[in-house]
């Protein structure tokens, strides 16, 4: 562990992109040595997501007060009163385990954790086949109300517009194909393609 350099990979994407599969894909492959961020957020857990595996779950009176502790490396209020960040205390859990961080972010926590790490970081940003695919998938999602799922819409186009200030773009129209980038990617971020 003596020359372990962390790294940063970061996957930002509108909701519904696929992101988040293919996050986990990630995770899945051992020689990538990934461990992922688990944000903060003051939002209600689904019904299947656990305390402290998928998100640390707190209210947003608890979120505030990390902004004003200055606990973040980055945070959001990426939908009206729903709050996530990144706690600072979560990176250093990470490498200090002797693996690279993996996160799972919207558009500006993504860019934020880039700027922070330019040279640590790889920044990939997941787009869509369209903004009416995107609908499809969140409704056969089946997680959030109409309501929710037309506020994530209206986000996605502005969210697609800053996909050029990413390292990477992957075009996650057929979920193998993107996989596979995904996977290229890491590899060769990390120096495993030679
Ligand atoms: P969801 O409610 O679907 O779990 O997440 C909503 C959005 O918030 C997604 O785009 C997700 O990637 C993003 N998100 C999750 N954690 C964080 C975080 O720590 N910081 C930021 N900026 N966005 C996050």
């Amino acid at each position: 562990m003596e020359n372990f350099e962390g790294k940063l990979f970061v996957f930002s994407a509108p909701s519904g992109s696929g992101k988040t599969t293919i996050v986990r894909h990630l995770l899945g492959q051992e020689k990538f040595n990934l461990e992922f961020s688990i944000s903060a957020t003051s939002r209600e857990p689904r019904g299947f997501e656990v305390d402290g595996k998928d998100y640390y779950f707190i209210s947003l009176k608890e979120f505030k007060e990390n902004i004003k502790n200055d606990a973040f490396l980055e945070w959001e209020e990426v939908y009206r009163d729903n709050f996530y960040g990144t706690l600072k205390t979560e990176v250093e859990r990470i490498w200090a385990q002797g693996k690279h961080v993996i996160f799972d972010i919207d558009v500006v926590g993504g860019l934020r954790i880039k700027k922070k790490f330019p040279d640590k970081t790889l920044a990939v940003f997941v787009k869509p086949p369209s903004v009416d695919e995107l609908k499809i998938r969140l409704k056969k999602r089946k997680t959030e109300s109409d309501e929710k799922i037309n506020m994530r819409i209206a986000k996605a186009s502005v969210e697609l517009a800053t996909a050029p200030q990413f390292d990477k773009i992957i075009k996650n129209y057929d979920l193998e194909v993107a996989l596979k980038e995904a996977e290229d990617l890491v590899g060769e971020y990390l120096g495993l393609n030679q």
